[in-house]
């Protein structure tokens, strides 16, 4: 079950995670008008290392989230060949304020 990026990312795009990704599965583009990132279920090795990556803890099991596993698989297919987003810094304060940095 490949990993996935869930609701906390909305806004946020840190972006730290597409650095380590020995895949490159992860990537930026928008959701429902806003920044978002999303992780290819078909190149995601599930192996775990942009999880802690992520300063809100934005990536969790696909286990812990079928629902935006979904959401994750329908837009990877049109957000595969977007370009890059420049990370933020990890220490950057959430732009939403449901989010708290974990990290
Ligand atoms: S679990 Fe591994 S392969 Fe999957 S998106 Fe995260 S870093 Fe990439």
């Amino acid at each position: 079950m490949p990993h996935v990026v869930t609701e906390k990312c909305i806004g946020e795009l840190y972006a730290a995670c597409i650095q380590v990704c020995p895949t490159e599965a992860i990537h930026a583009g928008k959701y429902k008008g806003q920044d978002f990132m999303v992780i290819d279920p078909e190149t995601c090795i599930d192996c775990g290392v942009c999880l802690p990556e992520c300063p809100i803890g934005a990536i969790v099991p696909g286990d812990d989230s079928p629902e935006w596993g979904k959401i994750n698989a329908e837009l990877a297919p049109q957000l595969k060949n977007a370009p890059k987003p420049k990370p933020r810094p990890t220490n950057d304060p959430p732009r939403n304020a449901k989010n708290k940095l974990v990290k």
